[in-house]
Formats: C-alpha cells, sequence, structure tokens
C-alpha cells in the first residue's frame, strides 16, 4: 500500500531537517547535500510524490522496473537513475532508460556503457561504485588498485564520471558504515589528485547510515524507506 503524498511531504520535510541538523553539525553547508528518492518497488506515484515535492531525480535499482514506470509517465521530466547491479546484456537499455548510473562495477560494463551511448550519440553520466566495505554480498570495485582500472574508464569518451557510489555492508552496524564511507571519500581525494579530476559526486548512505555518510562529505544521499515507508 502506497502512502499518501501528504504522509511522504511529512516524511519529506523531516528528512530534509534532519540532513541540515547533521550538515551544521559537520560544519558542511546542507545545499551541498542532495537527496535522491528511491522509489524502486513502489508504483509510479512514488515518482509523481518526487517530483510534486521539487525533487529531479529518482533512484531505481533494476532495468525492466524503471522502463515499466517511465513509460507510465510520459510527461514526466524526472532523471533516472541507476543504483543497482547492471547485467552487461542489459547495457543497451540502461542507457535508453536512465540519466545517469550510479553502479558501474566492472571496465567490462563501462565499455559497453560507452559504446551505447556512443551509439545514441550522448555523453552518459556515470560514478563508479566502490565496495569500500569489502562486504563479499555487494557489488562494486575493490578499492585495492582502483587506479589502473580507473584510468582506463577515464579513456571511454562518452561517459562522463562525476564521482563515486558505494553501499555501506550489511553487516556491523553504523560504525562500519562511516568507515566504508570514510575509505570512498578518502579514495576520491586520491584519484582526484592522481588524474586531476574535479569527480564532485559522493554517492553514499540511506535511510538508516545517512548521518555517518554526510559526516564522511557525502554530495547524494539514496533515501527509500525514510520517504515511502518500508517495502513489501
Ligand atoms: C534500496 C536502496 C537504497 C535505499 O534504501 P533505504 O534503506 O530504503 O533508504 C539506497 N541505495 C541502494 C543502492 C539501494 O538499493
Amino acid at each position: 500500500m502506497m502512502i499518501s503524498y501528504n504522509e511522504f511531504f511529512r516524511n519529506f520535510s523531516n528528512l530534509r531537517d534532519e540532513v541540515n541538523r547533521v550538515a551544521v553539525e559537520n560544519r558542511r553547508d546542507p545545499a551541498d547535500i542532495q537527496i535522491l528518492p528511491v522509489t524502486k518497488t513502489h508504483p509510479k506515484d512514488a515518482i509523481e510524490y518526487a517530483e510534486r515535492a521539487g525533487l529531479l531525480s529518482v533512484g531505481e535499482n533494476r532495468v525492466q522496473e524503471a522502463a515499466e514506470k517511465s513509460a507510465e509517465l510520459p510527461d514526466s521530466s524526472v532523471t533516472w537513475e541507476l543504483i543497482g547491479h547492471l547485467q552487461s546484456n542489459k547495457a543497451a537499455q540502461a542507457v535508453a532508460t536512465f540519466g545517469r548510473i550510479q553502479s558501474v562495477d566492472s571496465v567490462k560494463l563501462a565499455r559497453r556503457l560507452d559504446r551505447f551511448a556512443g551509439e545514441a550519440d550522448l555523453i552518459l553520466p556515470c560514478l563508479i561504485q566502490v565496495n569500500t566495505g569489502e562486504d563479499p554480498r555487494k557489488f562494486g570495485f575493490a578499492a585495492e588498485g582502483l587506479e589502473k582500472e580507473f584510468e582506463e574508464m577515464l579513456t571511454f569518451e562518452n561517459l562522463s564520471i562525476d564521482g563515486f557510489m558505494t553501499v555501506a555492508p550489511l553487516e556491523g552496524g553504523n560504525e562500519v558504515a562511516r568507515k566504508a564511507f570514510a575509505r570512498l571519500r578518502e579514495l576520491a581525494e586520491s584519484l582526484r589528485q592522481r588524474f586531476g579530476k574535479e569527480l564532485p559526486e559522493l554517492s553514499m548512505g540511506m535511510s538508516g547510515d545517512m548521518a555517518e555518510a554526510i559526516a564522511e562529505g557525502a554530495t547524494l544521499i539514496r533515501v527509500g524507506s525514510a520517504l515511502f515507508g518500508s517495502r513489501t
């Protein structure tokens, strides 16, 4: 059951307040932290709510699901962002559906995305997903040795690499999550220096660990249940 718009908007206001509070606590400008509403498993109403509240992008973790919802919302101008693992054989459909891929987790996938973006005559914004928490159940590049793969991905002319994304380990709680976020921040800093690139985006933190992520420099938090209620 989908919650009402009013309930969503209350959740959104509370979340915004919380983001502001945590940002100020960490001497950060709240304007530097964007909320990405994660609408996976929810009906198209979730996307309409987000748009009505002034949010410009939504996060989905499956290509098919996002493509179907997008088809149901022909007048929507929302940007769809992929935050889940993408199989290489779905790269073409992903390029056609998403305005940004946050879950680039292999050079092979990046190469295919580059090819299809080129064929579609567009530059595809991407984030590089890194498994900084070293959770064997999570996708993402290993932080160790990423430099070489990163250098190769920078040569893909139809990809615009905006920064990095991580998902905290399932276990270990917020302390372990915070370490994973700190490691992503450090990795980004070192790759920025090494390659002289801006790489501004740090997509990290979800409903349960956004405070830790903001403390460690998140520019984008991906929030589902705190906005739309639990997924059944
Ligand atoms: C589902 C999901 C989220 C949102 O999780 P919540 O706990 O509902 O906020 C964030 N990031 C990724 C990669 C997800 O798959």
